[in-house]
Parts: C-alpha cells; structure tokens; sequence
C-alpha cells in the first residue's frame, strides 16, 4: 500500500473542500481500501466522510423516495419504505457480497464501486481501465464473466453493483453536490459511462464532486418489483446475468414496464425494448418469453460469454414471470 493521509471533516463544507483539492471520499471504504492494498489504487488524500449528515431514507413531498449516500446497504435494505414500495432494490442489495459487507457499505460507495474484472485488479496485466493505453488482457484473455452490451474495443468489464441495476431499472436520479456548494441532478443512467474510449472514466462525476443522495420517482401503484441474480454460488458471488422488473398492472393491463439487465453491461443495462413489448398487454407466459427474446438486443459475445445471451434471455423471462405471474 502506498503511502496517505486520511483527514475527517465534521461538516459538509469542510468535506468539500477536501474534495476539491484532491482528496478521494472514503466512507464504508470496502472496495476502496481493498484496491488500494493491491496498489491498483493511490490516492494521497483520503477524505472520511461519514460524519456528514448524509443517512436519511424518507419521502419527498412528491413522493419520491431519497436515499442519503451514507444510509449502509443493510439499513437500506431493511428500511420500511424500501421494503414496502420496491421490494426489487432490498432484493438486489441483500443479494450483493456478504452479511459483514454490507453492514460496512453505503449506497454511495455501491454505486461507485469499480469492476470486479481479474486484469483490472492484476497490476502486472494490461489494462486500459487501471492505466489508459496499456491494452485490454481480457479482450484475448478469459472473458467468461465478462460484458456482452456496451463493450468497446478498449474494456469490456462488466459493472458489478446490482443495486445499480435496480436504480437504473427504476430510473432513478443522483443527487452531487460540488466543491464551490452548487448541487445538480442527474439520471442515474447518465451517472455510469460506457467505456468507449476513456474505460478509465467510469462515472460522469466533477472533480470534487460529492454524492448526497439516490432518489427513486414516485410511480403508480400497485407496483409489484423484484430482483433476480444468476450465478455460480449461491452467496458472496458477482452476477453471470440479472433481472430488476417492476410492474404496473391495473384492471389485467401492464400500464407500466421497467426493466433492467446486471452481469452482462459494461454498465447495468436497461432494456427499452423488452419493456415495449410489455406495455399495453395482458400478462401471458407467451408474453413473458416473447418480450425476453429482446434481452439481448444488440449484443457481442466474447470467446468465453456466449452463453450469457441465452441465459440473459431465460434470466429476464423468469423475473416477468415472478413478477408478474403466470396466465
Ligand atoms: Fe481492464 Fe476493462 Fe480490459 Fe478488464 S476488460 S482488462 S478492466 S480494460
């Protein structure tokens, strides 16, 4: 591990400022601190921020549903609210790593969690997303885990949060707040970046940029929601494929479709197509297969992912199914 300071503002302000000067905001720091043991990462600054006023989970008076960045995975996903009105977000997080992760991770921290790929966390492999221009070990190299949607030709990493699939289904906002106080919000789908040619920049974050809270927009009820992870354990494992569906059925009519695909993007994966092909129809088996058939629009397997179309497919048409039940 490489040398740092570690500093621990009290207020908002204070942190900001650390921010803008450089410093990396740490909080539950499970993902942080273990790339940093490996040397893959080296800040100089780090920037503690969990004494901010950052931890509520409550409705707006829109009744959308804000989650403060510090708010654990744990307490997230165990919070009434969350439990009540999207079951599919406390489904995908206590689906995620281990009862002792989680009690440590934060929302924030989970959505700027970085990839799980082997070359990345190898500082002796190439790779464009540790060090831009050195190449991609894992376009050649074994890529069974690895994207099949939104890959370029320098990074084809798979984004490991199945929160984030969740929110992106959801269609969810994040709430940043700037070094200089200003605060904007951006669609949690313009939040995570496609590789293309920068794999290095993974989030769409000013420097100094500080995450405050997650928000979800209110939707019509009743809403039923689920998350679904396919993978090779049954616990502490990383997604081969999911499924987050939420759906708006009223009088036998799906008014509503949302759904999402993990384990198969280079960032959780929205599927536009699968949820057209939902809308306006009576919930049916054959629906359920036909509107999966789309999952895989568009995709680009790799020598060793083939088999994630298929089970992207089958992943998405089960979750319809559990979430919408059977004709
Ligand atoms: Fe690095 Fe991305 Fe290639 Fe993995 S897939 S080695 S993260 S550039």
């Amino acid at each position: 591990m490489y040398p740092f300071t570690l500093t621990k503002p009290t207020g908002t302000t204070e942190a900001l400022q650390a921010g803008g000067r450089g410093g990396r905001y740490i909080a539950g720091g499970t993902t942080l601190v273990d790339l940093m043991r490996e040397t893959v990462e080296r800040p100089g600054v780090l920037v503690d921020i969990t004494a901010l006023p950052l931890r509520d989970t409550a409705l707006t008076k829109g009744g959308a549903l804000r989650i403060g960045a510090l708010v654990r995975m744990t307490e997230a996903a165990a919070h009434p609210l969350v439990r009540d009105l999207y079951p599919v977000i406390s489904q995908a997080l206590e689906l995620s790593a281990s009862a002792q992760l989680r009690n440590m991770a934060t929302i924030g921290g989970n959505i700027m969690q970085r990839t799980r790929c082997t070359y990345f966390r190898d500082v002796t492999a190439d790779c464009n997303k540790r060090e831009p221009g050195s190449g991609c070990a894992a376009l050649n190299g074994f890529n069974r885990g690895h994207a099949i949607l939104g890959t370029s030709d320098q990074c084809v990493a798979t984004h490991p949060s199945d929160l984030a699939v969740a929110l992106a289904a959801l269609e969810a906002s994040v709430h940043l707040t700037a070094p200089d106080g200003s605060r904007r919000t951006i669609p949690f789908t313009d939040f995570l970046l496609q590789p293309g040619s920068t794999p290095d920049r993974e989030q769409a974050l000013q420097p100094g940029e500080l995450i405050t809270a997650v928000e979800i927009p209110a939707m019509p009820r009743p809403l039923k929601s689920g998350y679904l992870k396919v993978r090779d354990r049954q616990s502490y494992e990383f997604a081969l494929t999911s499924a987050a569906v939420a759906l708006h059925i009223r009088s036998g009519v799906i008014r509503e479709a949302k759904v999402a695909a993990g384990g198969v993007g280079t960032v959780p994966w929205k599927l536009p197509a699968v949820e057209q092909a939902l809308i306006g129809e009576r919930p049916s088996d054959r629906l359920w297969s036909k509107a999966a058939d789309h999952a895989a629009d568009g995709a680009h397997p790799l020598t060793h992912n083939g088999f994630k179309v298929e089970l992207l497919k089958r992943t998405v048409e089960q979750q319809l199914r559990t979430v919408g039940g059977t004709s």
